[in-house]
């Protein structure tokens, strides 16, 4: 792997930052720092700098709001792009569909949809991160994923060219999505129209449904596993016991079994270590294998 030369890292000076830790860019607070953090002004630095990165052959990952990534404390020797600058936020309505770009929140996503008269996406209030980190997630609940309402997507390769993908080239399944090049920029969700006061109420009814299902306070918080097939982890977890379990500084919770939370002196480590022990514990007892809903760097 090579490095950013001085004049890279002057002309983009700014922007690209070194030896930045990531731990408070995530809800867990833990881990390591990255060895550039890059957050562009717009998609033309964006693209400038993934081209440079390519060009030095430095690997490259993208950051979104950092509710599903548990970071290892050896950090990450490759460049972090991080689309917090508002030019990756905008949105715009299009006929019954809504043009998003993948660094906007996914609540405000929502709430523009909603405030537009367009339904279809009033069941995912509540989960936290962006419209990128989302889309690579296939985030969603038990009333459907972000999925089912993807058109289409623009997309950034790793050699820095735009791409678009729509139709067959698009598929989601239970928290996976094909949408797996370099950067997710933005995306088409073709929605239904609706009446503003009904869609209003929809979104409120699905808030108090989540927040019933999930801590009161979860900072500091993830979703540890995925719900395999026919199962719900929680249960699973309940079932063998793993409710409130603990290894150092982590812990599951006692009510919400699936939701990890890291307290001072948390690490990396310990988390999967914890992961592990749970994960062989319920495949021991259940014969059900879990799979990891967070994202390891
Ligand atoms: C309290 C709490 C409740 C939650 N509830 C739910 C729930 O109900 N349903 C659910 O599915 N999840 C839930 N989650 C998990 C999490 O919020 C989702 O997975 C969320 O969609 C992740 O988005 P993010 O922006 O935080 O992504 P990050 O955690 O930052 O990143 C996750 C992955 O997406 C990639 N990524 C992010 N942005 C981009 C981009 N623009 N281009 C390419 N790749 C990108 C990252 O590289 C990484 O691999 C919950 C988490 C918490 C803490």
């Amino acid at each position: 792997m090579g490095s950013l030369d001085m004049s890279v890292l002057s002309s983009f000076g700014g922007i690209i930052r070194e030896n930045q830790s990531l731990a408070p860019f995530t809800w867990l607070q833990i881990g390591g720092s990255t060895r550039y953090l890059v957050e562009p002004n717009d998609e033309q630095q964006l693209i400038a700098t993934v081209q440079c990165c390519a060009a030095a052959t430095i690997p490259m990952r993208v950051l979104g709001g950092g509710s599903n990534l548990l970071l290892r404390e050896s950090g990450f020797d490759g460049a972090t792009f991080s689309l917090t600058s508002p030019a990756f936020g905008q949105m715009r309505r299009v006929d019954n569909a809504i043009v998003c770009g993948a660094g906007a929140k996914l609540s405000h996503l929502i709430a523009f949809s909603v405030g537009a008269g367009l339904g279809g996406l009033e069941h995912l209030i509540g989960i936290p991160g962006t419209v990128g980190g989302a889309l690579r997630c296939n985030a969603g609940t038990d009333d459907g994923d972000i999925g089912h309402v993807v058109h289409s997507a623009k997309l950034l390769t790793k050699d820095g060219k735009v791409v678009e993908v729509r139709g067959a080239e698009l598929a989601f399944s239970h928290r996976v999505s094909s949408l797996d090049e370099l950067v997710i920029l933005e995306a088409t969700f073709y929605l239904e129209p609706g009446e503003i006061r009904g869609l209003t109420k929809r979104e409120q009814t699905f808030w108090i449904v989540k927040r019933s299902k999930q801590p009161s306070f979860p900072e500091r918080a993830a979703i540890a596993f995925v719900d395999p097939d026919g199962y719900k982890a929680s249960e699973l977890l309940q079932q063998s016991g793993f409710n409130g379990a603990i290894e150092g500084a982590v812990r599951l919770s006692s009510s919400y079994p699936n939701y990890l939370f890291t307290s001072d002196g948390a690490t990396s480590t310990q988390v999967l270590t914890l992961l592990e022990r749970v994960r062989n514990g319920v495949q021991d007892r259940t014969g059900v294998q879990l799979q990891l809903h967070l994202q390891i760097w």
